[in-house]
C-alpha cells in the first residue's frame, strides 16, 4: 500500500483564502484584525520566522505590528511593552517570538499576555481552557495537525491515537485535542520503553520528537494516519521530519510530508486565532 499524501501546503493555502474573506468582512465593519509580533535580539532563524508571519498577515489582510528590540532589552521593559499591547485596541493577538535572551524569563512574558490576545495558546490560562474543554486559543501546531487529520475523512471517534512527545507546546495539547475529538489517546516520550508496542496498535500516530527516523515502517499499523511534526536535517542538510517517510508511506494509509505537511499549517492557525480574536471583539 502506498499512503495518500496529506498536503499541508495546499490546505494552508485554502484556509488562508477563507481567512482573508473573514478578515475582509471585519474590515468592512471597521474592525481590522491586528497581530503584534515581538522580536527581541537578532537570532537569524527567529528573524526568518517573524518575517514569514508578517508576510502571511499582509497576504490575509491582517494588520501586523512588528516590534523589534535589541538583545539588551530588560525583562521589565519587555513586560511594559506587553502591557501596552494588551491595552491597544487595534491589536487582537500578541506573539512573542521564542527563544528570548537568557536574562528574560519566557514564562513571565507569556503569562503577561492577556488571555484574550494569547493567539499562540501558550499561557497557563489557555492551557487550562484546553484542559477543561472551554473555548479559548489552542496552540497553533497541534491545531494545524487536527485540520490535517480532518482532511483525510478518517473519524477519530473511538480510534486509538498515539502521540510521541509530551512538550507543552506540541505533544500535550495534541493529545488533549485528540481526546476532545473522542479518540483513545496514548502519550509516549523518551522514557517509554517500547514505542513500537504502542505505535503498532495506533490508527493515528503524531510524532513530535525532533529526531529523525523515530517512526519507521515496522512500527506502523497498515492503513494508519501518520502526522509528522518533527523538523530535523538529514546528513546532507535537507529538512526532514521524525518519520522515515519512504518506508512508512508504503505501510500507512495517510501521511504528511516534511516539508509541506504540518509546517505551513502553523502560521495559518496563528492567523485563524488572530481573526477569531478580532471577531470576538467585534461582536
Ligand atoms: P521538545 O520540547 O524537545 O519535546 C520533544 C519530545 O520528544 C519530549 O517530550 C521528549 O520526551 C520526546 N522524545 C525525545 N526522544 C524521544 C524518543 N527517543 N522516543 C520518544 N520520545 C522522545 O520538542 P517540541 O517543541 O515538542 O518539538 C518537537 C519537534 O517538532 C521538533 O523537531 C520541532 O522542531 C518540531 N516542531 C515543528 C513545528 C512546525 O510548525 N512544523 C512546530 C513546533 C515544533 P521527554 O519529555 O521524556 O524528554
Amino acid at each position: 500500500m502506498t499512503a495518500q499524501l496529506i498536503d499541508g501546503t495546499a490546505l494552508a493555502k485554502k484556509i488562508r483564502v477563507e481567512l482573508a474573506g473573514r478578515a475582509a468582512a471585519l474590515v468592512a465593519r471597521g474592525h481590522r484584525p491586528g497581530l503584534a509580533v515581538v522580536l527581541v535580539g537578532d537570532d537569524p532563524a527567529s528573524q526568518v520566522y517573524v518575517r514569514n508571519k508578517v508576510k502571511a498577515c499582509a497576504d490575509a489582510g491582517v494588520h501586523s505590528v512588528l516590534e523589534k528590540y535589541p538583545e539588551a532589552l530588560t525583562e521589565n521593559d519587555l513586560l511594559a511593552r506587553i502591557d501596552a499591547l494588551n491595552r491597544n485596541p487595534v491589536v487582537h493577538g500578541i506573539l512573542v517570538q521564542m527563544p528570548l535572551p537568557p536574562h528574560i524569563d519566557p514564562r513571565r512574558v507569556v503569562e503577561a499576555i492577556s488571555t484574550q490576545k494569547d493567539v499562540d495558546g501558550y499561557s497557563v490560562l489557555s492551557a487550562g481552557e484546553l484542559f477543561a474543554g472551554l473555548p479559548g486559543f489552542r496552540p497553533c501546531t497541534p491545531l494545524g495537525c487536527m485540520k490535517l487529520i480532518e482532511t483525510t475523512g478518517v473519524s477519530l471517534v473511538g480510534r486509538h491515537a498515539v502521540v510521541i512527545g509530551r512538550s507543552s507546546t506540541v505533544g500535550k495539547p495534541m493529545a488533549l485535542l485528540l481526546l476532545q475529538a473522542n479518540a483513545t489517546v496514548t502519550i509516549c516520550h523518551s522514557m517509554t520503553p517500547d514505542l513500537t508496542q504502542h505505535t503498532r496498535q495506533a490508527d493515528v500516530v503524531v510524532t513530535a520528537v525532533g529526531r529523525r527516523n523515530t517512526l519507521t515502517a515496522t512500527m506502523v499499523k497498515p492503513g494508519a494516519v501518520v502526522v509528522d511534526v518533527g523538523m530535523n536535517r538529514t546528513d546532507a542538510g535537507q529538512l526532514c521530519g521524525d518519520v522515515d517517510f519512504p518506508g512508512v508511506r508504503e505501510v500507512a494509509g495517510w501521511i504528511t510530508p516534511v516539508p509541506g505537511g504540518v509546517g505551513p499549517m502553523t502560521i495559518s492557525m496563528l492567523l485563524a486565532n488572530t481573526i477569531e480574536s478580532a471577531e470576538r471583539c467585534a461582536r
